[in-house]
């Protein structure tokens, strides 16, 4: 009988990958500005048009790239994050898997221009689905530029269930305010369309908030700190008076990352117990800090959901600080009695 088992081609590979890491244009924004962050930028610039469906673009002011670097960031498994698996437990950088690059690339039309800032000139290399249409000297400032067009312009059925382009814009913003949030000391634009959405400076944490949600946000925050063995707490809480019937104003980040954990968020609804109306979710914005070896992030491409060794604890610890936060500033229910 003859043998029936072969390796996928590259090409092929990097797409399937696609399928897991990019759903829809806002994960391509994610990936991209999570590259610049970890370029050590002070200043990123996002361009989208009609939704992402258009385009995407990533403006950086980082390291860059040299020539070689530029060619091997779009190849499967090329990463300057990490050498070994035991880089894993102690992670600096928000990538590490280095697929994103090469996912896009499989799956859109892609145009890159970067430059380090020993070298005079820089790259300027487009791949389209995998494959290197050209690649040239060009004279750029130094940092990074990546653009993304046409996205799953060879996946047809992924191109025709995307939602319409405000929708997408909607997760584009989701995704630009998360990583906004974590980084307040970097500057962000966002344009779209052509016009200017947000133009935030770098600035306090506080103070970013509010420049992303608008001043009459600043009046309703109070602060939760508490420091542990286990964890370090920082970050705000909205007053119990704004807790809205939406949801959209609930952050958790844990080791400067935005993290989903309905588990957590039950931790501070639980906190809120008595002071919001059922059916309300109090607003916050809570940055975690643990050690990196308690934490495990890669159980999943986006890395958006994250496993803690000590969950349990993690939640009796939120809900004390935050329940204090409350009571601190006196936010409490006026009981029975004091009337
Ligand atoms: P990862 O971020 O997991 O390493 P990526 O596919 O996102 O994988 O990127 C591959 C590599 O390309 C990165 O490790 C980094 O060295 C380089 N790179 C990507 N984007 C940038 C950027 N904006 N500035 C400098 N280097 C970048
Ligand atoms: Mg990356």
């Amino acid at each position: 009988m003859a043998d029936i088992i072969k390796l996928l081609p590259d090409h092929v590979a990097n797409q399937i990958a696609a399928g897991e890491v990019v759903q829809r244009p806002a994960s391509v924004v994610k990936e991209l500005l999570e590259n610049a962050i970890d370029a050590g930028s002070t200043l990123v610039k996002l361009i989208v048009k009609d939704g992402g469906k258009t385009l995407i673009q990533v403006v950086d002011n980082g390291v860059g790239m040299s020539e070689t670097d530029a060619r091997l960031s779009f190849e499967r498994h090329a990463t300057s994050k990490i050498s070994d698996a035991q880089d894993l437990f102690n992670l600096k950088t928000k990538g590490f898997r280095g697929e994103a690059l090469a996912s896009i690339a499989a799956i859109a039309h892609v145009d890159m221009q970067t430059r380090k800032d020993n070298m005079e000139l820089g790259t300027h290399i487009k791949i389209e689905g995998s494959a290197v249409v050209s690649q040239e000297v060009v004279a750029t400032p130094v940092g990074t530029s990546i653009s993304v067009k046409n996205l799953f312009f060879n996946i047809p059925a992924r191109r025709n269930f995307l939602k319409s382009n405000q929708v997408e814009l909607r997760h584009i913003m989701d995704e630009f305010h998360r990583v906004a949030l974590v980084h307040p000391n970097v500057a962000f634009h966002l344009y779209n369309n052509g016009s200017e959405m947000f133009n935030l400076p770098a600035a306090s944490s506080r103070k970013r908030i509010s420049h992303i949600f608008g001043n009459k946000m600043d009046e309703r925050l109070v602060p939760v700190q508490e420091e542990t063995e286990v964890v370090n707490i920082s970050g705000f809480i909205c007053k119990p008076e704004f807790a809205k019937k939406s949801r959209g104003e609930q952050f958790f980040f844990a080791n400067n990352r935005f993290i989903k954990s309905p588990y957590l968020h039950h931790a501070i609804v639980a906190a809120f117990e008595g002071l919001i109306k059922p059916e309300t979710y109090p607003g916050y914005f809570l940055y975690l800090e643990v050690d990196p070896k308690t934490i495990d992030i890669n159980i999943h491409p986006t890395k958006t959901e994250v496993k803690f060794d000590d969950e349990h604890t993690l939640y009796a610890i939120l809900r004390s600080s935050v329940k204090h936060s409350l009571g601190q500033f006196s936010v409490a229910p006026v009981l029975d009695f004091e009337r």
